[in-house]
């Protein structure tokens, strides 16, 4: 199966240009990278991943940022607006409090926008212009709109977003409208936003930059080396666990094959790569639902509900690419509830860090784990938090205590203080 971690390194077919191209993960069909605008394949309809005749090593890997890692993209440079290179925070009260060995917090919320999907734009806006495409589009719960606007604008093209209406946070809209989007307020949810966007994409309306375009993966593949070196250069070793929020499990997919190609190199042995675990708000689980039952395929859920908005989303289209992945590693997937995200929200809030809702679900999930013994004490764990928290500011607000009014007086405040 091409998605095994002991997968070989395939020869470059005809179609490759400068030794990438796609292949099909389900038939296995290949494809030319650059040459017609493609989001899954002719043949099967199976997601696309990029390969590549030349994989990456740690020495290859220099400067900063995303394209620190060209050497495991298509590209030397894309267009950017210094995206990467986000901290790996310690926590050490949370950690001690959790009970684990290490605990490190990657949060991805330090972007130029404030979440992960720059790393995927950067890469993805790159490859529209060398297709020479007029209009970008996503469907979104928030980030990856405001992500599209401002790398759509910064190279140059008019960007469309199709956001489920009442359900996108304040700070992502403002972004996206700020960014000079096009903002269509779909009366649906998540899944019914990107059904419309893959039509209007299939009808050549526009360019599709959900993370079903597997460019887009590309670039967040660095969010694992990123993880990797990191823990290399604290620890000598690299993290026994990662944990992160899942939506669509783009992201799932794309930290498996950053390792899956770094063990394909000989620079990871396949029994440390980092178990791939999975969080998922309760009410919005099917992936969970999925690993749980031992299932192939995850069944798409029509309802979701949850207040971390950015992953409440039923039918994960990375799926197929996701699922071996948590399975390959030895990793699992967990849901937990609104009141356990907020409670993880407020921890992190607690040692100084800003997260929004779904990133929280990252810890509340470990927390989770470790209670039911499924994580080890002695383990070295990474967490992701996706976004910052001023994406969701009625989220914060919420979660955080409320403003007390005081007279415009010293004495006043004085006696509020002491009373
Ligand atoms: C997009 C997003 C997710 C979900 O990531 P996937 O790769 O779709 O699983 C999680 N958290 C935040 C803040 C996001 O913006
Ligand atoms: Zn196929």
């Amino acid at each position: 199966m091409s998605l095994s971690l002991s997968a070989e390194q395939p020869a470059a077919p005809d179609v490759a240009d400068d030794g990438v191209w796609l292949e099909c993960i389900e038939c296995g069909d290949t494809f030319a990278p650059f040459d017609d605008v493609r989001y899954t394949c002719d043949e099967c309809d199976g997601l696309l991943e990029v390969r590549y005749d030349e994989l990456p090593t740690f020495d290859d890997f220099e400067g900063h940022g995303v394209w620190r890692y060209a050497a495991a993209l298509p590209f030397e440079s894309g267009v950017s607006i210094q995206e990467g290179s986000t901290p790996l925070y310690e926590v050490p009260r949370l950690e001690d409090e959790i009970g684990v060995k290490t605990l490190r917090i990657k949060h991805e919320g330090m972007n130029p926008t404030g979440s992960f999907k720059d790393r995927g734009m950067t890469v993805g806006v790159q490859v529209a212009k060398e297709l020479c495409v007029g209009r970008l589009a996503c469907a979104s719960t928030g980030n990856t709109s405001a992500a599209l606007a401002a790398y759509g604008t910064r190279g140059g093209m008019e960007t469309l977003v199709l956001l489920p209406a009442g359900k996108v946070a304040a700070g992502k809209i403002a972004q996206a409208s700020l960014h000079d989007a096009r903002i269509l307020e779909v009366d649906g949810n998540f899944d019914a936003c990107l059904d419309i966007v893959q039509e209007l994409a299939a009808k050549g309306e526009v360019y599709l930059l959900n993370s079903l375009n597997p460019f887009r993966l590309e670039g967040q593949k660095t969010i694992g080396l990123e993880i990797l070196e990191g823990f290399l250069a604290d620890y000598d070793t690299v993290p026994d666990r990662i944990v992160l929020p899942v939506g669509n499990a783009g992201n799932t997919s794309a930290l498996y094959k950053a390792f899956r190609e770094l063990v394909q190199a000989g620079e990871l042995d396949e029994d440390d790569v980092p178990k791939l675990t999975g969080v998922q708000a309760e009410g919005a689980a099917p992936m969970v639902e999925a690993i749980e039952n031992d299932a192939d395929e995850v069944r798409r859920w029509d309802d979701v509900e949850t207040r971390a908005t950015a992953i409440r989303i039923g039918n994960p289209v990375n799926a197929p690419k996701a699922l071996p992945g948590i399975r390959e590693t030895g990793g699992t997937a967990v849901a937990v509830s609104d009141e356990e995200i907020t409670d993880a929200q407020r921890s992190l809030a607690a040692e100084g860090i800003g997260v929004e809702p779904a990133s929280a679900a990252s810890v509340a999930g470990l927390r989770k784990l470790r209670d039911e013994g499924v994580v080890d004490d002695d383990e070295r764990v990474a967490c992701l938090t996706t976004g910052h928290l001023l994406k969701d500011p009625d989220a914060a607000a919420a979660a955080g205590g409320d403003p007390e009014p005081v007279p415009a007086d010293t004495d006043g405040v004085l006696k509020h203080l002491h009373q």
